[in-house]
């Protein structure tokens, strides 16, 4: 062995060999000595920086006007120099400049460095240490995250703006809803008492009309008892119209709770109610097993009633048949009314919905032309529909879907249910 453990060791072997990037640089900025690691992190060889100046070897990019990698990194040194005391440089972008070999050009990089004085015994200058860390990889990382999480931020903005938005239209489609309910239960209260008040006045014409026909019998000459008729006629037409609008705007008026409506029952309710009617013309009723829906039955009468009613009237032969239906079709149950009679053009269908619709003059086939619109309100309430199938001389079918018990919006109340 023989002399100090130091003799052993070469210290610039170790140097040059150490993990860190280090460079070495004389008190004027040469380029004295180098770590491999250094010369493999700035894409440079040993033999060509040693004894160059260091701006010569490492310029700032010239592709990047706002590079200050180089002027930072003098004003460290400068203060290294000056002041002999370390100075720690905060993260700097100094791009490399690639070897012709590999394309030229600058590659970007971020450097974390410090500058260190290695001084001498009478505390002079004698060397700088550059140290640096590249901290390309974190850089690009947390401007990664910055960007993502910019990104977040304006998606999260853009979310909120759109959420505010849902909300404001979802308020404006409230308040229009109110809006709306409260116009129509103002319409409807409007017919409502309209048509109840009409009635009185009316009555009174109707009453002394009766009485001038009666009293005056024999005194009042034939145009004038013609004309008394005709008040009569006009008054009993009107009488009819304002009950169909009575009848109209009661329907949904007031939200009871629905039942569960047997369809056998009612209809049996109905034949006792119609019975003037079909003694009169002799018809035939039959019908299939009818089942039980949720509904109203007060306003799942006036339905039937109408139905039926119609389908005799508009059959002007002797004995007319009528034939209701149900049948299950999915989640509803679909009836129908069916007669032999005059039937409908199809361009009509739609329109003998509509309030005062009716395709006959009145001396034909008497009516208000509300019927159907009854039926088509009854059926809208119990978020079912109505239409028909029919055709000039060949018959009508009017059909009527109602939800079955449990598929409804409706409750019904049965005699187990308590909860109504
Ligand atoms: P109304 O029976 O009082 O005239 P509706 O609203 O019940 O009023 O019917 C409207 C019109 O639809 C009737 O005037 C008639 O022209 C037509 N219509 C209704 N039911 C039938 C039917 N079963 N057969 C032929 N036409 C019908």
């Amino acid at each position: 062995m023989g002399g100090s453990p130091d003799q052993a060791l070469d210290y610039r072997l170790l140097f040059e060999s150490a993990p860190g990037l280090y460079l070495v640089l004389s008190p004027d900025l040469k380029i004295v000595g180098v770590s491999e690691a250094y010369l493999r992190a700035t894409m440079t060889q040993r033999e060509a920086i040693l004894g160059r100046g260091l701006f010569e070897v490492f310029p700032d990019n010239p592709e990047d006007p706002g590079a200050t990698g180089a002027s930072n990194l003098r004003a460290s040194l400068d203060r290294v120099i000056a002041q002999r005391i370390p100075d720690t440089m905060a993260v700097q972008k100094y791009d490399v400049r690639r070897p012709d070999s590999e394309g030229g050009g600058f590659e970007e990089r971020y450097w974390s460095p410090r500058n260190l004085p290695v001084l001498g015994r009478n505390h002079e200058l004698l060397h700088i240490l550059h140290c640096v860390e590249d901290v390309t990889d974190f850089v690009r990382l947390r401007d990664r995250r910055a960007e993502e999480s910019r990104h977040t931020v304006e998606l999260r903005r853009k979310a909120d703006r759109m959420e505010h938005e849902v909300f404001q239209r979802a308020q404006e489609v409230q308040q229009t809803n109110l809006m709306l309910r409260a116009a129509n239960a103002e319409l409807e209260q409007f017919a409502y008492v309209a048509s109840h008040d009409l009635q009185s006045p009316l009555r009174s014409i109707r009453a002394y009309c009766q009485l001038l026909a009666e009293q005056d019998q024999g005194a009042l000459d034939a145009t004038a008892e013609e004309h008394i008729r005709s008040i009569e006629a006009g008054a009993e037409q009107m009488q009819a119209l304002i009950s169909g609008l009575l009848a109209m705007s009661v329907i949904g008026r007031k939200e009871a709770a629905a039942t569960l409506v047997d369809f056998e029952a009612l209809l049996e309710r109905v034949l006792v109610q119609l019975h003037g009617l079909i003694q009169e013309r002799g018809a035939e009723i039959t019908h299939e097993p009818l089942p039980a829906v949720p509904g109203h039955e007060l306003e799942l009468n006036q339905l039937l009633q109408n139905l039926i009613g119609n389908a005799i009237k508009f059959q002007p032969g002797a004995a007319p048949s009528v034939h209701i239906g149900a049948r299950r079709d999915g989640s509803f149950w679909r009836f129908s009314v069916t007669d032999q009679g005059i039937g409908i053009e199809p361009g009509h269908h739609k329109e003998i919905f509509n309030m005062f619709q009716r395709l006959h003059p009145a001396i034909r086939f008497a009516g208000s032309g509300i019927g159907l619109a009854i039926c088509e309100k009854v059926v809208r309430h119990h978020r079912g529909r109505i239409w028909v199938e029919s055709a000039p001389g060949r018959g009508s079918t009017f059909h009527f879907a109602l939800p079955a018990a449990g598929d409804t919006g409706l409750r019904p109340t049965t005699a187990t249910d308590t909860s109504a």
